[in-house]
């Protein structure tokens, strides 16, 4: 194990944990999150550090390409049962798709020649292939990370217990792109375009 991580958990242990140390224990009776938080295994994303949140506020599924497999699809790994979970017990009011730029699942989605030595990748991208659809019809200059996001939210809502509780109004779905180079986060809209969440907030010219 590298230094760093061993040095990491003594700052914890001495520093981060002490003034946290009834609350850590009061979540020993169970938690309550209110935020279910889909996005990418990238290293870069902090979900915790970009919401501001503590323990026990966010649930969280990561995964390569924030990937929600469709309802009823097979070799749905843990999703489905963790999104079924976080839903219906836990009862969630918001859950956000959450990609990113630089996305490196995206940039295989477009290339899938790269894909030839990671059966794996390959295999689980195919839950992606309504995304690789959208960027296909929209053509030149499509941004397949925000394309992903709504595709992502339309496999979200191909559950039951999720389409039920969002018609009813108990459950809302979000979708953002995290631009971590800048440290913005654009939301999905009604109008179908992406923008930034906070107005005010966000850098000049903001790409992905
Ligand atoms: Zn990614």
């Amino acid at each position: 194990m590298t230094q760093q991580l061993l040095d990491g958990v003594r700052r914890f242990r001495t520093a981060a944990y002490p003034p946290r140390k009834e609350r850590f224990e009061a979540l020993a009776s169970g938690q309550s999150p209110n935020t279910l938080f889909v996005t990418c295994s990238d290293s870069r994303i902090d979900p915790s550090l970009i919401t501001q949140t503590e323990p026990g506020e966010l649930f969280v599924i990561r995964n390569a390409g924030n990937l929600i497999p469709a309802c009823g699809v097979e070799s749905s790994g843990g999703e489905a049962a963790t999104l079924e979970y976080a839903v219906v017990v836990l009862g969630v009011k918001d859950i956000v798709v959450c990609g990113h730029s630089h996305c490196g699942a995206m940039a295989a989605l477009l290339a899938p020649d790269t894909l030839d030595a990671l059966p794996e990748v390959r295999s689980w991208l195919g839950h992606a292939e309504s995304t690789l659809e959208k960027v296909r019809a929209a053509g030149e200059g499509a941004d397949a990370v925000r394309l992903n996001v709504v595709a992502q939210l339309e496999n979200l809502r191909s559950y039951p217990f999720v389409r039920e509780r969002e018609e009813r109004g108990e459950l809302a779905l979000h979708g953002w792109v995290y631009v971590f180079e800048r440290g913005d986060i654009l939301a999905l809209g009604r109008d179908g375009a992406f923008a930034p969440l906070l107005s005010g907030t966000s850098s000049p010219g903001v790409q992905v």
